[in-house]
Protein backbone atom coordinates (compact mmCIF):
# COMPACT_ATOMS: atom_id res chain seq x y z
CA UNK A 1 0.00 0.00 0.00
CA UNK A 2 1.06 3.36 -0.88
CA UNK A 3 1.11 6.01 2.33
CA UNK A 4 -0.46 8.84 0.75
CA UNK A 5 -0.82 12.39 2.70
CA UNK A 6 -2.91 15.70 1.64
CA UNK A 7 -2.50 18.96 2.74
CA UNK A 8 -5.01 21.44 2.15
CA UNK A 9 -7.46 18.44 1.57
CA UNK A 10 -10.35 19.90 2.17
CA UNK A 11 -9.95 22.43 -1.05
CA UNK A 12 -10.83 22.27 -4.86
CA UNK A 13 -7.46 20.27 -5.32
CA UNK A 14 -7.64 18.04 -2.04
CA UNK A 15 -11.09 17.26 -3.29
CA UNK A 16 -10.21 15.96 -6.63
CA UNK A 17 -7.38 14.34 -5.16
CA UNK A 18 -9.52 12.58 -2.21
CA UNK A 19 -11.98 11.77 -5.27
CA UNK A 20 -9.07 9.82 -7.08
CA UNK A 21 -7.74 7.94 -3.97
CA UNK A 22 -11.43 6.71 -2.75
CA UNK A 23 -11.68 5.07 -5.75
CA UNK A 24 -9.44 2.24 -4.81
CA UNK A 25 -8.95 2.10 -1.11
CA UNK A 26 -7.53 -1.25 -1.51
CA UNK A 27 -4.41 0.46 -3.23
CA UNK A 28 -3.23 3.93 -0.07
CA UNK A 29 -2.71 3.86 3.26
CA UNK A 30 -3.59 7.40 4.13
CA UNK A 31 -1.36 9.54 6.52
CA UNK A 32 -2.43 12.88 7.35
CA UNK A 33 -4.85 14.88 5.79
CA UNK A 34 -5.12 18.50 6.63
CA UNK A 35 -7.08 21.93 6.30
CA UNK A 36 -8.16 24.96 7.68
CA UNK A 37 -11.92 26.14 8.28
CA UNK A 38 -13.51 23.24 7.03
CA UNK A 39 -13.73 21.15 9.87
CA UNK A 40 -16.81 18.82 9.08
CA UNK A 41 -15.29 18.32 5.63
CA UNK A 42 -11.78 17.10 6.84
CA UNK A 43 -13.32 15.27 9.31
CA UNK A 44 -15.81 13.33 6.98
CA UNK A 45 -12.72 12.92 4.56
CA UNK A 46 -10.54 11.37 7.69
CA UNK A 47 -13.45 9.09 8.47
CA UNK A 48 -14.02 8.04 5.65
CA UNK A 49 -10.15 7.16 4.41
CA UNK A 50 -9.18 6.26 7.44
CA UNK A 51 -6.67 8.64 8.25
CA UNK A 52 -4.04 8.45 10.90
CA UNK A 53 -4.27 12.47 12.08
CA UNK A 54 -6.50 15.28 10.62
CA UNK A 55 -5.20 18.93 11.28
CA UNK A 56 -6.59 22.07 10.92
CA UNK A 57 -3.76 25.28 10.75
CA UNK A 58 -6.46 27.33 13.08
CA UNK A 59 -5.12 26.34 16.64
CA UNK A 60 -8.52 27.23 18.01
CA UNK A 61 -10.52 24.97 16.09
CA UNK A 62 -9.34 21.79 18.18
CA UNK A 63 -12.01 21.12 20.25
CA UNK A 64 -14.65 21.45 17.01
CA UNK A 65 -12.17 18.39 15.18
CA UNK A 66 -12.12 16.32 18.11
CA UNK A 67 -15.69 16.47 18.58
CA UNK A 68 -15.99 15.75 14.59
CA UNK A 69 -13.98 13.26 14.93
CA UNK A 70 -15.17 11.55 18.10
CA UNK A 71 -15.10 7.86 18.84
CA UNK A 72 -13.46 7.40 15.45
CA UNK A 73 -10.02 6.52 16.73
CA UNK A 74 -8.45 9.20 14.08
CA UNK A 75 -6.04 11.44 15.73
CA UNK A 76 -6.99 14.93 16.14
CA UNK A 77 -4.31 18.23 15.94
CA UNK A 78 -4.25 21.49 15.66
CA UNK A 79 -1.98 24.73 14.99
CA UNK A 80 1.27 25.43 13.05
CA UNK A 81 3.16 22.92 15.13
CA UNK A 82 0.83 19.83 14.74
CA UNK A 83 1.12 20.87 10.60
CA UNK A 84 4.75 20.53 10.66
CA UNK A 85 4.25 16.98 12.24
CA UNK A 86 2.31 15.58 10.25
CA UNK A 87 3.94 17.32 7.09
CA UNK A 88 7.24 15.62 8.69
CA UNK A 89 5.23 12.06 8.89
CA UNK A 90 6.83 9.51 6.35
CA UNK A 91 4.78 8.85 3.21
CA UNK A 92 5.38 7.59 0.07
CA UNK A 93 3.49 10.25 -1.70
CA UNK A 94 2.62 14.04 -1.24
CA UNK A 95 -0.39 16.38 -2.07
CA UNK A 96 0.50 19.77 -1.12
CA UNK A 97 -2.74 21.75 -2.33
CA UNK A 98 -2.49 24.28 0.80
CA UNK A 99 -3.73 27.76 -0.71
CA UNK A 100 -0.49 30.79 -0.66
CA UNK A 101 2.93 30.69 1.12
CA UNK A 102 1.65 28.72 3.87
CA UNK A 103 2.26 25.90 2.21
CA UNK A 104 6.17 26.28 1.72
CA UNK A 105 7.23 24.68 5.05
CA UNK A 106 5.01 21.50 5.10
CA UNK A 107 6.02 20.70 1.57
CA UNK A 108 9.53 21.19 2.14
CA UNK A 109 9.18 18.81 5.53
CA UNK A 110 7.61 16.21 3.10
CA UNK A 111 10.94 16.57 0.83
CA UNK A 112 13.17 16.43 3.64
CA UNK A 113 11.30 12.78 4.42
CA UNK A 114 12.20 11.98 0.88
CA UNK A 115 8.20 11.84 0.29
CA UNK A 116 7.25 12.27 -3.58
CA UNK A 117 5.42 15.67 -3.72
CA UNK A 118 2.74 16.52 -6.32
CA UNK A 119 2.83 20.20 -6.27
CA UNK A 120 -0.50 22.52 -6.75
CA UNK A 121 0.75 25.08 -4.23
CA UNK A 122 2.39 27.06 -7.37
CA UNK A 123 2.53 29.92 -4.35
CA UNK A 124 6.03 27.96 -2.95
CA UNK A 125 8.23 27.67 -6.11
CA UNK A 126 7.14 31.27 -6.95
CA UNK A 127 8.54 32.30 -3.29
CA UNK A 128 10.96 29.63 -2.82
CA UNK A 129 11.63 27.96 -5.90
CA UNK A 130 15.51 27.02 -5.12
CA UNK A 131 15.24 26.16 -1.92
CA UNK A 132 11.79 23.80 -2.98
CA UNK A 133 13.70 22.16 -5.32
CA UNK A 134 17.31 21.78 -3.68
CA UNK A 135 15.72 20.47 -0.51
CA UNK A 136 14.31 17.55 -2.98
CA UNK A 137 17.98 17.40 -4.73
CA UNK A 138 19.85 17.35 -1.27
CA UNK A 139 17.00 14.52 0.21
CA UNK A 140 16.91 12.24 -3.26
CA UNK A 141 12.88 13.21 -3.30
CA UNK A 142 10.94 14.08 -6.35
CA UNK A 143 8.94 16.77 -6.78
CA UNK A 144 5.84 16.87 -9.69
CA UNK A 145 3.84 19.21 -11.10
CA UNK A 146 0.32 19.38 -10.40
CA UNK A 147 -0.75 22.96 -12.19
CA UNK A 148 -2.24 21.54 -15.20
CA UNK A 149 -0.30 23.85 -17.67
CA UNK A 150 3.52 22.31 -15.96
CA UNK A 151 1.70 18.91 -15.76
CA UNK A 152 1.20 19.58 -19.53
CA UNK A 153 4.81 20.82 -20.42
CA UNK A 154 6.10 17.84 -17.85
CA UNK A 155 4.10 15.29 -19.84
CA UNK A 156 5.64 16.93 -23.26
CA UNK A 157 8.89 16.19 -22.03
CA UNK A 158 8.94 12.81 -21.45
CA UNK A 159 11.47 11.30 -23.65
CA UNK A 160 13.01 14.47 -24.93
CA UNK A 161 16.02 16.43 -24.38
CA UNK A 162 15.52 19.60 -22.47
CA UNK A 163 18.18 20.90 -24.15
CA UNK A 164 16.36 20.39 -27.79
CA UNK A 165 13.28 23.22 -26.21
CA UNK A 166 13.08 26.58 -27.79
CA UNK A 167 10.01 27.22 -26.06
CA UNK A 168 7.33 26.63 -23.47
CA UNK A 169 3.99 28.13 -24.60
CA UNK A 170 1.37 27.68 -21.32
CA UNK A 171 -2.04 28.83 -22.15
CA UNK A 172 -4.64 31.03 -20.07
CA UNK A 173 -8.59 31.45 -20.66
CA UNK A 174 -8.15 35.27 -19.84
CA UNK A 175 -10.34 34.71 -16.69
CA UNK A 176 -13.79 36.06 -15.95
CA UNK A 177 -13.10 39.52 -17.86
CA UNK A 178 -11.15 38.33 -21.14
CA UNK A 179 -14.37 40.06 -22.72
CA UNK A 180 -14.54 42.89 -20.78
CA UNK A 181 -13.79 46.61 -21.94
CA UNK A 182 -10.92 47.99 -19.95
CA UNK A 183 -13.16 50.89 -18.65
CA UNK A 184 -15.05 48.71 -16.33
CA UNK A 185 -12.17 46.73 -14.74
CA UNK A 186 -11.68 49.09 -12.32
CA UNK A 187 -15.42 48.19 -10.71
CA UNK A 188 -15.02 44.89 -11.24
CA UNK A 189 -16.38 43.18 -8.05
CA UNK A 190 -15.29 40.41 -5.90
CA UNK A 191 -18.06 38.14 -6.91
CA UNK A 192 -17.47 39.32 -10.48
CA UNK A 193 -13.74 38.15 -10.73
CA UNK A 194 -14.70 34.89 -8.67
CA UNK A 195 -16.34 32.90 -11.74
CA UNK A 196 -13.98 31.31 -13.78
CA UNK A 197 -15.39 30.48 -17.64
CA UNK A 198 -13.99 27.09 -17.24
CA UNK A 199 -12.26 25.95 -14.62
CA UNK A 200 -13.50 25.26 -11.01
CA UNK A 201 -11.45 26.30 -8.37
CA UNK A 202 -10.70 27.78 -4.85
CA UNK A 203 -11.58 31.55 -5.06
CA UNK A 204 -8.29 33.11 -4.96
CA UNK A 205 -6.79 31.32 -7.59
CA UNK A 206 -9.95 32.26 -9.82
CA UNK A 207 -9.42 35.95 -8.92
CA UNK A 208 -6.30 35.46 -9.56
CA UNK A 209 -7.08 33.94 -13.22
CA UNK A 210 -8.93 37.45 -13.70
CA UNK A 211 -6.46 39.05 -13.13
CA UNK A 212 -3.90 36.93 -15.02
CA UNK A 213 -2.23 36.78 -11.54
CA UNK A 214 -2.26 33.19 -11.97
CA UNK A 215 -0.15 33.16 -14.89
CA UNK A 216 2.06 35.49 -13.70
CA UNK A 217 2.73 33.05 -11.15
CA UNK A 218 2.70 30.19 -13.64
CA UNK A 219 5.49 32.23 -15.94
CA UNK A 220 8.00 31.97 -12.80
CA UNK A 221 6.68 28.29 -11.83
CA UNK A 222 7.79 26.92 -15.35
CA UNK A 223 11.03 29.34 -15.24
CA UNK A 224 11.88 27.44 -11.48
CA UNK A 225 10.51 24.31 -12.28
CA UNK A 226 11.90 23.28 -15.65
CA UNK A 227 15.11 25.30 -15.59
CA UNK A 228 13.98 27.50 -19.03
CA UNK A 229 15.32 30.85 -19.35
CA UNK A 230 12.26 33.54 -19.05
CA UNK A 231 12.62 34.69 -22.38
CA UNK A 232 12.03 30.86 -23.56
CA UNK A 233 8.49 31.18 -21.90
CA UNK A 234 5.60 32.40 -23.39
CA UNK A 235 1.77 32.36 -22.43
CA UNK A 236 -0.79 32.20 -25.21
CA UNK A 237 -4.87 33.25 -24.63
CA UNK A 238 -6.58 30.34 -25.57
CA UNK A 239 -10.35 30.62 -24.27
CA UNK A 240 -11.24 26.95 -24.46
CA UNK A 241 -9.07 25.79 -22.02
CA UNK A 242 -8.58 22.22 -24.08
CA UNK A 243 -5.02 23.17 -25.05
CA UNK A 244 -3.24 23.13 -21.89
CA UNK A 245 0.19 24.00 -23.04
CA UNK A 246 2.58 23.11 -25.93
CA UNK A 247 6.60 22.78 -26.03
CA UNK A 248 8.57 24.09 -29.21
CA UNK A 249 11.71 21.88 -30.28
CA UNK A 250 14.27 22.89 -32.31
CA UNK A 251 13.21 21.40 -35.12
CA UNK A 252 9.93 23.56 -35.10
CA UNK A 253 7.89 20.54 -33.79
CA UNK A 254 5.28 21.84 -31.05
CA UNK A 255 4.00 19.29 -29.00
CA UNK A 256 0.51 20.26 -27.79
CA UNK A 257 -1.02 18.73 -24.04
CA UNK A 258 -5.04 18.53 -24.93
CA UNK A 259 -7.56 17.25 -22.59
CA UNK A 260 -10.95 18.38 -20.65
CA UNK A 261 -10.20 21.17 -17.96
CA UNK A 262 -10.80 18.58 -15.07
CA UNK A 263 -7.62 19.12 -12.43
CA UNK A 264 -7.93 15.13 -11.68
CA UNK A 265 -6.16 14.94 -15.09
CA UNK A 266 -3.36 16.68 -13.98
CA UNK A 267 -3.36 15.30 -10.43
CA UNK A 268 -4.18 11.38 -11.65
CA UNK A 269 -1.14 12.14 -13.87
CA UNK A 270 1.32 12.94 -10.38
CA UNK A 271 -0.14 10.51 -8.64
CA UNK A 272 0.35 7.02 -11.00
CA UNK A 273 3.06 8.30 -12.21
CA UNK A 274 5.62 7.34 -14.41
CA UNK A 275 3.00 5.37 -15.38
CA UNK A 276 -0.67 6.41 -17.14
CA UNK A 277 -3.81 4.77 -15.83
CA UNK A 278 -7.11 5.14 -16.52
CA UNK A 279 -9.20 8.34 -15.23
CA UNK A 280 -12.56 9.77 -14.72
CA UNK A 281 -11.91 12.54 -16.81
CA UNK A 282 -14.49 13.43 -20.01
CA UNK A 283 -13.15 12.24 -23.25
CA UNK A 284 -13.03 15.21 -25.85
CA UNK A 285 -15.21 14.97 -28.74
CA UNK A 286 -12.76 17.22 -31.34
CA UNK A 287 -14.76 16.82 -34.60
CA UNK A 288 -18.19 18.43 -31.96
CA UNK A 289 -15.96 20.68 -30.37
CA UNK A 290 -14.85 22.18 -33.79
CA UNK A 291 -12.22 25.25 -33.65
CA UNK A 292 -9.97 25.76 -30.67
CA UNK A 293 -9.16 29.84 -30.81
CA UNK A 294 -5.60 31.47 -29.73
CA UNK A 295 -4.66 34.98 -29.22
CA UNK A 296 -1.55 36.83 -27.23
CA UNK A 297 -2.74 38.47 -24.27
CA UNK A 298 -3.37 41.81 -24.10
CA UNK A 299 -0.27 43.72 -21.94
CA UNK A 300 -2.43 46.56 -20.96
CA UNK A 301 -4.95 44.64 -19.62
CA UNK A 302 -2.38 41.86 -17.90
CA UNK A 303 -0.14 44.11 -16.24
CA UNK A 304 0.66 41.22 -13.93
CA UNK A 305 2.64 39.42 -16.78
CA UNK A 306 4.96 42.31 -17.34
CA UNK A 307 5.29 42.49 -13.23
CA UNK A 308 6.10 38.28 -13.33
CA UNK A 309 8.67 38.81 -16.40
CA UNK A 310 10.68 41.84 -14.05
CA UNK A 311 10.79 39.41 -11.15
CA UNK A 312 12.02 36.99 -13.00
CA UNK A 313 14.80 38.56 -14.64
CA UNK A 314 15.61 40.32 -11.46
CA UNK A 315 15.88 36.61 -9.83
CA UNK A 316 16.57 35.76 -5.99
CA UNK A 317 14.20 37.29 -3.76
CA UNK A 318 12.33 39.26 -6.42
CA UNK A 319 9.68 35.77 -6.30
CA UNK A 320 8.77 35.96 -2.74
CA UNK A 321 8.39 39.27 -2.67
CA UNK A 322 5.93 38.93 -5.77
CA UNK A 323 4.04 36.56 -4.06
CA UNK A 324 3.57 37.98 -1.00
CA UNK A 325 2.53 41.46 -2.06
CA UNK A 326 0.15 39.87 -4.64
CA UNK A 327 -1.07 37.74 -1.64
CA UNK A 328 -1.46 40.69 0.58
CA UNK A 329 -3.28 42.88 -2.68
CA UNK A 330 -5.72 39.65 -3.50
CA UNK A 331 -6.35 39.60 0.69
CA UNK A 332 -7.36 43.41 0.42
CA UNK A 333 -9.42 42.81 -2.47
CA UNK A 334 -11.19 40.08 -1.31
CA UNK A 335 -12.25 42.59 1.82
CA UNK A 336 -12.62 45.70 -0.34
CA UNK A 337 -10.12 47.64 0.40
CA UNK A 338 -8.98 47.92 -3.02
CA UNK A 339 -10.33 47.98 -6.44
CA UNK A 340 -9.68 45.16 -8.91
CA UNK A 341 -6.90 47.16 -10.84
CA UNK A 342 -5.07 48.53 -7.97
CA UNK A 343 -3.46 44.63 -7.24
CA UNK A 344 -1.30 45.14 -9.97
CA UNK A 345 -0.26 48.81 -9.22
CA UNK A 346 0.51 47.41 -5.08
CA UNK A 347 2.69 44.70 -6.78
CA UNK A 348 4.28 47.00 -8.76
CA UNK A 349 5.24 49.36 -6.51
CA UNK A 350 6.29 46.83 -3.81
CA UNK A 351 8.47 45.34 -6.22
CA UNK A 352 10.25 48.46 -7.62
CA UNK A 353 10.76 49.67 -3.37
CA UNK A 354 12.12 46.34 -2.87
CA UNK A 355 14.25 45.89 -5.87
CA UNK A 356 16.58 48.77 -4.99
CA UNK A 357 17.96 46.42 -1.39
CA UNK A 358 20.37 44.22 -3.83
CA UNK A 359 21.39 42.49 -0.29
CA UNK A 360 17.90 42.02 0.47
CA UNK A 361 17.41 40.37 -3.56
CA UNK A 362 20.62 38.62 -3.15
CA UNK A 363 20.04 36.76 0.16
CA UNK A 364 20.88 33.35 0.71
CA UNK A 365 17.89 30.94 0.55
CA UNK A 366 17.25 29.78 3.43
CA UNK A 367 13.84 29.36 4.84
CA UNK A 368 14.62 32.28 7.35
CA UNK A 369 15.58 35.16 4.81
CA UNK A 370 12.75 33.51 2.42
CA UNK A 371 10.02 34.06 5.43
CA UNK A 372 11.86 37.77 6.38
CA UNK A 373 11.20 38.65 2.63
CA UNK A 374 7.94 37.12 3.01
CA UNK A 375 6.92 39.39 5.99
CA UNK A 376 8.94 42.59 4.45
CA UNK A 377 7.25 42.58 0.97
CA UNK A 378 3.40 41.97 2.68
CA UNK A 379 4.10 45.01 4.95
CA UNK A 380 5.17 47.15 2.48
CA UNK A 381 1.97 46.12 0.30
CA UNK A 382 0.25 47.38 3.64
CA UNK A 383 1.94 50.75 3.70
CA UNK A 384 1.22 51.04 0.05
CA UNK A 385 -2.63 50.18 0.05
CA UNK A 386 -2.74 53.36 3.30
CA UNK A 387 -1.13 55.29 1.20
CA UNK A 388 -2.99 54.89 -1.63
CA UNK A 389 -6.35 55.13 0.57
CA UNK A 390 -5.57 58.13 2.00
CA UNK A 391 -4.91 59.92 -1.17
CA UNK A 392 -8.47 58.65 -2.18
P1 LIG B 1 -8.84 26.18 -2.02
O1 LIG B 1 -9.01 27.56 -1.50
O2 LIG B 1 -10.00 25.49 -2.61
O3 LIG B 1 -8.25 25.25 -0.86
C1 LIG B 1 -7.16 25.66 -0.08
C2 LIG B 1 -6.83 24.62 0.98
O4 LIG B 1 -5.84 25.15 1.86
C3 LIG B 1 -8.01 24.27 1.88
O5 LIG B 1 -7.83 22.95 2.33
C4 LIG B 1 -7.85 25.26 3.03
O6 LIG B 1 -8.53 24.85 4.20
C5 LIG B 1 -6.35 25.23 3.20
N1 LIG B 1 -5.79 26.44 3.79
C6 LIG B 1 -6.14 27.73 3.55
N2 LIG B 1 -5.35 28.57 4.23
C7 LIG B 1 -4.47 27.80 4.91
C8 LIG B 1 -3.38 28.09 5.82
N3 LIG B 1 -3.04 29.34 6.13
N4 LIG B 1 -2.69 27.05 6.33
C9 LIG B 1 -3.01 25.77 6.03
N5 LIG B 1 -4.03 25.44 5.20
C10 LIG B 1 -4.74 26.45 4.64
O7 LIG B 1 -7.63 26.26 -3.05
P2 LIG B 1 -7.38 25.39 -4.36
O8 LIG B 1 -7.59 23.95 -4.07
O9 LIG B 1 -8.05 26.02 -5.49
O10 LIG B 1 -5.82 25.64 -4.58
C11 LIG B 1 -4.83 25.02 -3.80
C12 LIG B 1 -3.47 25.28 -4.43
O11 LIG B 1 -3.43 24.67 -5.71
C13 LIG B 1 -3.17 26.78 -4.67
O12 LIG B 1 -1.81 26.98 -4.53
C14 LIG B 1 -3.58 26.98 -6.13
O13 LIG B 1 -2.90 28.03 -6.74
C15 LIG B 1 -3.17 25.63 -6.72
N6 LIG B 1 -3.89 25.25 -7.93
C16 LIG B 1 -5.25 25.07 -7.88
C17 LIG B 1 -5.94 24.70 -9.01
C18 LIG B 1 -7.42 24.41 -8.95
O14 LIG B 1 -7.97 23.90 -9.92
N7 LIG B 1 -8.12 24.68 -7.87
C19 LIG B 1 -5.26 24.55 -10.30
C20 LIG B 1 -3.84 24.72 -10.23
C21 LIG B 1 -3.19 25.07 -9.08
P3 LIG B 1 -10.10 25.21 4.50
O15 LIG B 1 -10.78 25.31 3.18
O16 LIG B 1 -10.55 24.06 5.34
O17 LIG B 1 -10.09 26.51 5.24
MG1 LIG C 1 -2.72 26.50 -13.98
Amino acid sequence: MRRVSIFGATGSIGQNTIDLIARAPDEYDVVALTGGQNIAQLAADAIRLQADVAVTADAARLDDLRAALAGSGIEAAAGAGAMEEAAGRPADWVMSAIVGAAGLKPGLSALEQGATLALANKESLVTAGALLMGTAKQHGATVLPVDSEHSAVFQALVGEDINAVERIIITASGGAFRDWPMEQLARATVAEASSHPNWDMGQRITIDSASMFNKAMELIETNEFFGVAPDKIETLVHPESLVHALVGFNDGALMAHVGAPDMRHAIGYALHWPQRRELPVERLDLARIGQLTFRAPDPERYPALRLARAAMEQGGMSGAIFNAAKETALDAFIEGRIGFLDMAHVVEDVLTQLSSDSGLIRAAFTLDNVTQTDHLARAKAQETMMAVATRS
